[in-house]
């Protein structure tokens, strides 16, 4: 079944059950009302029942009800004018409030026909699912060597590359898959500019056109344009630098890198939680339902949400309230946080937003408008996030990040005794990189290194820059020996990699200490340990990984 139809059959299904409930939901409002005292104002009871009118109005139309939820904004609007006055009702107002309660009942009959359409949803941004998946990439490039030469070293970096000998093959490989970047000559042996033409006649009557590079040995504006035409994100000049091409395939890449949104829903009412979750879910967020406030901190920890959507109106604490409670963490005082509620009085809503919130959707919200208000709110926290934990020459988690990261993860490894291993590398004879081929050079080989760990590690381990030319690595669920078997992969391939300055080539290499927190049992033993097995790696010869109390180490 199609995502939109799938969501569609659930969302009928959820309306079901909605409509089996909304009888002694109603039951519920009328006792409500008739446990008022007719002789005393009585504030909480009143706020019951307004708290449960007003439930009605965002469910509602959600549901397929609209005309219940028309009805219970009146008696909304009636009972707000009451609560004002705070004076006890008189015997009309009581008789209005009953027949406005009858006026429910009858509306539950007129269940609209068909349920708001979600056909037109479409998935928005779908964040990758957690795992790299290796990006392909198509070469056609008649000078055999430099195409063999990218190969293996695109691999090093986890793309997975085919070299094209005839366009014949090539146009039959793009029929099959168009989730690939094309690397192409621009220059065919009988013209000029044959790749800049067939790129430009493949991706005719193509909706989303393939990114290419293109690869030349001359710099003409005119190639250059007609370049860009066809499709090209890069125009790169032979000889070529690795390090530049990888930067362009890792900027088209990088959006797979991400793992999906996380939001947590806190709203007292099952059904529209049900409902606003199968919307998110359906485009591929990951959702943590909350219906009763007071479970919110422990279930906020162990979650850990890029996002909180509360509802403005529940039982006992309200929206704003909790969001107050929220920012109070040291943890989430930057966390968006979007009211969802049926007001639609703009006072109100700024109010709201007033104490702690940072947007506020108007029940009911369509799918699409949920979706879209989430994903961009989530999408620039974490840039802002970013800025604050980030290197800005790799993009690694900064040396405080990762610390602070490695005090959680550590924590939470020893609490649910599940493996977990810390990783020091460091450059070897970085110094000599920067005093002969100077310092801009020595950058790149940074950023090549912490491209190839951000490439080869899952997106789950973390991975930061702790100074100069020394990384951390945190390995999730990961032992001491695994840990050891996948940093010695990654030591192998760095140290075939060609750096290049000028027109010279050169290797490097690093070190590294690996320490397993089932032998370290605290973040700050543990990293003692990994800075002192790196220490024995150095001095046992560099280009190496050691475990820490390793007894074959010694
Ligand atoms: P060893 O194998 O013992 O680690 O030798 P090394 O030369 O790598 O170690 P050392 O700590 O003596 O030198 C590290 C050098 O790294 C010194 C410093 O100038 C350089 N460095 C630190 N940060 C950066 C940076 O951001 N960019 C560049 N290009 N160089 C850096
Ligand atoms: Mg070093
Ligand atoms: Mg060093």
């Amino acid at each position: 079944m199609h995502e939109s139809g799938k969501l569609q059959a659930k969302l009928t299904a959820l309306s079901d059950v909605y409509a089996v409930q909304l009888p002694e939901n109603l039951k519920q409002l009328e006792q409500s009302f008739h446990q008022l005292s007719d002789t005393a104002w009585e504030e909480q009871g009143f706020q019951t029942l307004l708290r449960l009118v007003h439930n009605l109005i965002g469910s509602g139309t959600t549901f397929g009800f609209a005309t219940l939820s028309d009805r219970a904004r009146n008696l909304e609007t009636y009972l707000r004018q009451l609560a004002q006055t705070k004076a006890v009702m008189d015997k009309d107002q009581r008789n209005h409030i009953l027949w406005s309660i009858r006026e429910l009942h009858e509306a539950m009959v007129h269940r609209d026909v068909s349920l708001p359409d979600q056909s037109g949803l479409i998935a928005v941004a779908q964040p990758g699912q957690g795992i790299i998946t290796p990006r392909r990439i198509f070469i056609v490039e008649d000078e055999q060597t430099l195409a063999e030469e990218l190969k293996v070293q695109l691999g090093y970096f986890g793309y997975e590359v085919s070299i094209f000998n005839t366009l014949e093959d090539f146009r039959f490989a793009l029929q099959q898959t168009s989730d690939v970047v094309v690397l192409m000559d621009v220059t065919f042996p009988e013209d000029r500019l044959g790749g800049v033409r067939l790129m430009n006649e493949i991706q005719q009557g193509r909706e989303i056109p393939i990114p290419v590079v293109f690869l030349s040995a001359h710099d003409e504006f005119e190639a250059r344009l007609e370049a860009a035409r066809a499709g090209g994100i890069a125009y790169l000049i032979k000889p070529l630098n690795i390090g530049n091409l990888i930067d362009k395939l890792d900027s088209l890449t990088s959006t797979k890198l991400v793992s999906p949104y996380r939001v947590m829903i806190v709203d007292d009412s099952v059904a529209l939680t049900a409902y606003h979750t199968a919307v998110l879910e359906q485009a591929g967020m990951v959702v943590k339902a909350v219906n009763n406030p007071f479970n919110v901190i422990d279930s906020l920890l162990e979650f850990a949400p890029d996002l909180i959507l509360i509802d403005l109106y529940m039982p006992e604490c309200n929206g704003t309230d909790l969001a107050k409670v929220i920012r109070q963490l040291d943890a989430f005082v930057s966390i968006p946080i979007v009211f969802l509620s049926a007001e639609n009085d703009l006072d109100k809503q700024l109010f709201a937003m007033g104490l702690g919130g940072d947007d506020f959707l108007t029940k009911p919200i369509q799918p699409q408008h949920l979706i879209s208000s989430v994903t961009s709110r989530i999408r620039r926290s974490l840039m802002l996030r970013s800025f604050m934990v980030r290197d800005s020459l790799t993009g690694l988690l900064n040396h405080t990040a990762i610390k602070d990261l490695l005090d959680g993860e550590v924590a939470r490894a020893i609490r649910q005794k599940k493996p977990l291993s810390f990783a020091m590398l460091d450059i070897d004879h970085f110094k000599l990189v920067n005093d002969s081929y100077g310092h801009p050079v020595g950058d790149r080989v940074i950023k090549s290194l912490s491209r190839l760990l951000k490439q080869r590690l899952r997106t789950s381990d973390l991975v930061g820059r702790y100074g100069g030319e020394e990384f951390a690595v945190v390995l999730i669920d990961v032992d001491g020996m695994t840990a050891m078997k996948i940093l010695n992969t990654i030591r192998d391939d760095f140290s075939q990699l060609h750096h290049l300055a000028d027109e010279k080539e050169f290797p490097v290499t690093f070190s590294c200490g690996v320490a397993d927190v089932s032998q370290f049992p605290d973040a700050t033993k543990l990293s003692d340990a990994a800075d002192k097995a790196l220490y024995k790696a150095k001095h046992a010869g560099r280009n190496q990984v050691m475990l820490a109390d390793d007894p074959f180490a010694t």
